[in-house]
C-alpha cells in the first residue's frame, strides 16, 4: 500500500472523540484499541488504509493543514481561532454543540476605561469587539477563565458554554452570543485533490451518518 491509499483522520480524546466514534462506525470506519486506556497516538482501525492520530483539539487544524493528517474533526471554536488555511470544511458534524459567549458578573461595574476580557479565543474575541468598533484589552489564559472576573483579572471572560452550569456555579451569567459551535469534520486542500475518491466516499458517509446534506 502506498501513503497515497492510506488516509490519515486527526482526532482529539474526550467529547469530540466519543461523538464522532458513532458516525465513524456508520461509515464503517472503528478504531482497533480504545483511545482513551491506550496510550498510542496512531490507532489503526478495521480498515487497513484508514489510521487515526489523537492529538490535542487545538491541534487538529495544524495537522490537517500541513497534511500530516488528510481529514480530522475540529470544533468551530478551534477553527475560528485557526483562521481555516489551508482547510475545506465539508461537513458540520453537529456534535459536541455549544456556544461561544461573552459571560461576566450580572452587575459588572468597570472603572477602567478599557474592559478587560480573560479568554483563550484571543482572535475570535479580538474579532468580535473589533466588529462592535469597541476598544478592549484581551488577556490571553489556558484555562479556569472563570475565576479572571472573581479575582480581578479581568472584567469579562469568552468561553464556550454548554449548559451554563459552570458560569452559574461561579456566579457568572451569559452576556452575549458571539457564535453556535459544533465540529466540523476538515479536508487537506492537497489530499482533497490527490485522494478525491476516497476522502469524497468518506464526506458522503458522514453527511448520511449526521442526517446533513
Ligand atoms: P457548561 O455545560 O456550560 O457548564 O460547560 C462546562 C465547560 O465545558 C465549559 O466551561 C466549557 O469550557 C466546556 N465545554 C462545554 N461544551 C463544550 C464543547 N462543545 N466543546 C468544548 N468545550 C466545551
Amino acid at each position: 500500500m502506498s501513503m497515497n491509499d492510506l488516509l490519515t483522520i486527526a482526532l482529539s480524546k474526550g467529547r469530540i472523540f466519543k461523538e464522532t466514534l458513532p458516525l465513524l462506525a456508520q461509515a464503517g470506519i472503528e478504531p482497533v484499541d480504545d483511545p482513551e486506556t491506550s496510550r498510542k497516538l496512531i490507532l489503526d482501525t478495521n480498515q487497513a488504509d484508514i489510521k487515526l492520530v489523537i492529538i490535542r483539539a487545538t491541534d487538529v487544524p495544524t495537522y490537517v493543514e500541513y497534511g500530516a493528517a488528510d481529514v480530522g474533526v475540529a470544533g468551530k471554536d478551534v477553527l475560528m481561532e485557526h483562521g481555516g488555511n489551508g482547510l475545506y470544511e465539508p461537513v458540520d458534524l453537529g456534535i459536541a454543540k455549544c456556544r461561544l459567549m461573552v459571560a461576566g458578573p450580572e452587575n459588572p461595574h468597570n472603572e477602567r476605561r478599557r474592559l478587560r476580557i480573560a479568554t483563550k479565543f484571543v482572535n475570535s474575541t479580538r474579532q468580535y469587539y473589533a466588529d462592535r468598533r469597541e476598544q478592549v484589552e484581551i488577556i490571553k489564559l489556558y484555562g479556569s477563565m472563570e475565576l479572571a472576573p472573581l479575582v480581578g483579572l479581568a472584567d469579562l471572560i469568552v468561553d464556550v458554554v454548554d449548559t451554563g452550569n459552570t458560569l452559574k456555579a461561579n456566579g457568572l451569567v451569559p452576556l452575549e452570543h458571539i457564535a453556535d459551535i459544533s465540529s466540523r469534520l476538515v479536508v487537506n486542500k492537497a489530499a482533497m485533490k490527490m485522494k478525491h475518491e476516497r476522502i469524497n466516499r468518506l464526506i458522503a458517509q458522514l453527511r448520511a451518518a449526521c442526517g446533513s446534506q
